[in-house]
């Protein structure tokens, strides 16, 4: 059989599903829609595109974060349909209302299979929804090449919202050249992304990279003249600007899946179980708009990042091609980059273990990233978190230099198994002086917990 697979969205998730299916299936017809002009991306770049460490030659520079042109996927035998809206799908017909957005028309393209890819878009409140020139946010390259556009003559950003796409911003435009204030809500900056001593940390080096951080302001209204944005007013006063970044959060896009019947879980993503499947025969979801079951907590959860909405859409390409392929679920695991520093989590904060009526207990560890007689040898701080009574490991955090961090994965491969302390105890960790000590501090976390 040629199966019709249809897909909506053409970033991470809907083209591994793309070139899976193709793979798994010769046969199967597979075209991709996307309302946008790029796909097959890594939006994960962009703020180092911004800030330079991504080498850029004139317009065409974009192209550095592409992974695999439309003429790449349609040599692969996909279809792609770029600035192709799908506005409606009809599951009992099995079909979807496609916009052409050049041609004006739109077109009734019917489908066997239909996967739901289409991502996030990023919040925008009142205040920042606004006609003034220099005001942004980031979810793809054409808002990327308007902050470069307004980059010009600009000499003061404000950037709202201190999560990781803010941090990350906020770096890039700093090398840039800018004064930065960054403005946070809530008392401290990286969300409940880190427990309070270890953003404390993040923000730190913030300050150090000469950023003004400022927690605990509201935005409350823009400024402007001339058409252009001049400043922000907060709680704490006006913050001159002539560059806003909104980064305030984000919302799936499930109004597609809404109106077609499809369920959308506690978290407002749309539900799926482990084969990628909606509760609508034949439709499929995967990546920023879909739900995970969190494997420490058995959960459901919207973590929207770039490796599970890779492997949804593995997943979902496999099953819709006929194979067989479950989602493994997900154990909260992130990392990001400030400036000199890395910080990484995976499973669970000591506040989230406590807000879940978790017996956890956490200790901290003060070490170098490597030998201490080795040259470089940087701080590295590590938070381990397990359960009282079942000794079951619970979460990691760390906050060191960027390489040093990623032996987070220990803890996020260990935490995938269910793994107690005494497994990360046990592990035979890598050693060497120019990486580590010989009793790794990872290893070290584990014992002082055990
Ligand atoms: P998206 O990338 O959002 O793609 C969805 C696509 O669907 C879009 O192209 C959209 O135009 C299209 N679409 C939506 N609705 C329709 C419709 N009705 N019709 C047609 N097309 C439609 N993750 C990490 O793990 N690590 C990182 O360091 C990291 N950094 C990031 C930095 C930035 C600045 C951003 C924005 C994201 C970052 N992410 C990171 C997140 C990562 O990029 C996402 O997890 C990933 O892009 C999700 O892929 P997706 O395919 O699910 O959705």
């Amino acid at each position: 059989p040629s199966p019709r697979i249809l897909i909506v969205g053409g970033v991470a998730a809907g083209m591994s599903a793309a070139s899976r299916a193709r793979r798994l299936n010769p046969d199967a017809h597979v075209t991709v829609f996307d309302r946008g002009e790029y796909v097959s991306y890594g939006a994960c770049g962009l703020p180092y595109v911004l800030g330079g460490d991504v080498p850029r030659f004139g317009e065409e520079g974009w192209d550095a974060l592409v992974a695999r042109t439309p003429g790449q996927m349609r040599a692969r035998g996909v279809g792609v349909r770029l600035r192709h809206e799908v506005t409606g799908i009809d599951a009992g017909a099995g079909t979807l209302s496609v916009l052409d957005r050049d041609a004006g028309r739109t077109l009734t393209e019917p489908y066997d299979r239909l996967l739901l890819a289409t991502g996030v878009s990023a919040l925008r409140p009142d205040w920042a929804q606004t006609e003034l020139g220099g005001v942004h946010v980031l979810r793809d390259i054409p808002d990327a090449q308007a902050i470069e556009a307004s980059l010009k003559g600009a000499r003061r950003a404000a950037v709202v919202g201190g999560g990781y796409i803010g941090i990350e911003l906020t770096e890039a435009l700093r090398s840039r050249g800018l004064s930065v204030v960054l403005l946070e809500q809530a008392p401290e900056i990286a969300g409940r992304a880190l427990d309070t001593a270890y953003r404390r940390r993040v923000r730190e080096e913030l300050e150090r990279g000469g950023v003004d951080v400022r927690c605990g302001v509201s935005v409350e209204g823009l400024t402007g003249k001339a058409g252009r944005v001049t400043g922000v007013q907060t709680s704490d006063g006006l913050v001159r600007a002539d560059l806003v970044i909104v980064a305030v959060g984000i919302r799936p896009n499930v109004e597609l899946a809404r109106a077609a019947g499809v369920r959308l879980g506690k978290t407002g993503a749309v539900a799926v179980n482990t084969r990628q499947e909606t509760n609508v025969a034949g439709i499929y979801a995967a990546g920023d708009n879909t739900e995970a079951v969190h494997r420490v907590t058995r959960r459901r959860v919207h973590v929207p990042l770039g490796l599970s909405a890779n492997r949804m859409g593995r997943v979902a390409g496999v099953n819709m091609a006929g194979g067989d392929a479950t989602f493994p679920g997900i154990v909260g695991t992130a990392i990001f980059k400030c400036f000199g520093l890395g910080a990484a989590r995976t499973g669970l904060t000591q506040a989230e273990a406590d807000a879940l009526g978790l017996k956890a207990l956490s200790v901290d560890v003060e070490s170098t990233d490597h030998a201490g007689y080795y040259k470089g040898a940087q701080p590295i701080h590590v938070r381990l978190t397990g359960e009282v009574g079942t000794g079951r490991l619970l979460g990691a955090q760390l906050v060191g230099s960027p390489g040093s961090v990623k032996r987070v994965d220990v803890v996020a491969a260990l935490l995938g198994q269910r793994a107690d302390v005494e497994a990360l105890f046990a592990a035979d960790l890598a050693y060497a002086p120019p990486f580590s000590g010989v009793w790794d501090v990872l290893l070290v976390a584990a014992d002082q917990l055990r």
